[in-house]
């Protein structure tokens, strides 16, 4: 994809100060960890704190295609993945369903793109596990209560069985990830845990 090459050829400026040309500078990049949490008695690990850089950074990358974002993002990611998989040796690694409105506007999937980048041998994965049943409203104009009203029983998995490892980008209210556990868990899979690059604390 032409933006794709443009932006590796021709850098844009920083994605969160906006100054040196670079992806992100070197002042900006933000500092990752190997975190840990829970969500619904599932252990949860995270990379980032998902606050105003991190969102900066990742509107960036998802919704102006900065995909010169994606070796500095997957390389964030790989150490709390490989924490998450060496931890739970799952079957399989799946995400949430996507919204194909999006996939069509972005040209890309920020999500399988992301993942692609980060380092993650011997790991089985089926991104595209979960599909919407239903159209759902853009998650993030709403609040917690209606985000959960909006997404609850709009998804639906391809059956089959064995241990789940749920991927995502972004994890805030949790409602993406918890109808995603209903969805995987009603087609027979047992999801042991989550792994999301930015996760807010609440
Ligand atoms: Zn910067």
């Amino acid at each position: 994809m032409l933006s794709d090459v443009l932006d590796f050829v021709f850098p844009a400026q920083c994605a969160v100060c906006g100054e040196a040309p670079s992806p992100i500078c070197h002042r900006c990049v933000p500092s990752a960890g190997i975190y840990r949490s829970s969500f619904q008695g599932l252990p949860v690990w995270y990379c980032l704190e998902y606050q105003a850089d991190i969102a900066a950074i990742l509107k960036a990358y998802k919704d102006q295609a900065r995909l010169s974002l994606l070796p500095c993002l997957g390389g964030l990611w790989s150490p709390a993945l490989t924490a998450a998989v060496s931890t739970l040796s799952p079957d399989l690694i799946t995400a949430p369903a996507r919204n194909r409105q999006n996939y069509i506007r972005r040209g890309f999937d920020p999500v399988g793109r992301l993942f692609s980048a980060t380092k993650m041998p011997g790991a089985k994965k089926d991104l595209r596990l979960i599909r919407f049943e239903r159209k759902i409203k853009d998650q993030r104009k709403l609040s917690a209560s209606e985000r959960q009203k909006n997404v609850a029983g709009s998804m639906h998995s391809k059956p089959g069985s064995g241990s789940v490892l749920l991927i995502d980008d972004v994890m805030t209210t949790g409602a993406t990830v918890a109808e995603s556990i209903r969805a995987l868990q009603s087609a027979g899979y047992e999801v042991i845990g989550i792994c999301v690059l930015a996760k807010r604390i609440l």
